[in-house]
């Protein structure tokens, strides 16, 4: 049961996260494929080892630091279309600190992680429906800000996690709004959008690691 967060808990659960996409990641070129050009698990992947980079080169202490770190790593990854976006989620999470955080309590938590999803909200410009990764960022931003405020990480993390799942899972019937999957009209009905899943699979990692 964890109260508080760690500069090591933030680690482990950015560690976890990486794995997650590392273990998916061909499944998730496979999703795009049908929806995109396939490059989806790839460019993800790409940004991954940005975030591990980041944390293996960081100072240890100042959690602001490294999520800022790792921001401008993912940004500089070459992550297509992918990479802007995951970079403005971790720039949001660091902008929501303040200056050598290394412990974190639940509302601290949840407040760093809506930082970094209304960052990527900001950026993408999609809603709830649009078949885009926001489709599992914005119910995951709805489950932590109704987590109870003297609630536990941990289950704040859990209900974010699964409500990712779902909202991945909603976007299989849509037509999509952005990008490639776009032109596509509706043949892209009946296919899950890839960065939906790959959001539900960090939220999954972050929530697992704990
Ligand atoms: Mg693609």
């Amino acid at each position: 049961m964890h109260e508080t967060l760690s500069y090591l808990d933030v680690c482990r659960m950015l560690e976890a996260a990486v794995t997650q996409i590392r273990t998916h990641h061909e499944r998730l070129s496979l999703l795009d494929a049908a929806v995109g050009d396939g490059d989806h698990g790839t460019t993800i992947l790409r940004c991954m080892e940005a975030v591990t980079n980041a944390i293996q080169a960081s100072n240890g202490t100042d959690l602001k630091a490294l999520l800022s770190t790792i921001a401008w790593n993912v940004m500089d990854s070459d992550g297509g279309s992918t990479g802007p976006l995951l970079g403005s989620f971790f720039m949001g999470m660091s902008d929501a600190l303040s200056p050598d955080t290394s412990d974190l309590d639940c509302p601290a938590a949840i407040a760093m992680f809506e930082g970094g999803i209304l960052s990527v909200a900001t950026q993408s410009r999609a809603k709830v429906g649009d078949k885009t990764m926001m489709d599992a960022f914005l119910p995951a931003l709805e489950a932590l800000q109704s987590a109870a405020p003297a609630g536990n990480i941990h289950s704040a993390l859990q209900q974010a996690a699964q409500a990712a799942i779902l909202g991945a899972e909603s976007t299989k019937p849509l037509l999509a709004k952005f990008g490639r999957a776009r032109n596509l009209g509706p043949r892209v009905i009946g296919h899950i959008d890839p960065g939906a899943v790959s959001v539900s699979l960090l939220f999954k990692g972050f929530s697992e690691a704990l």
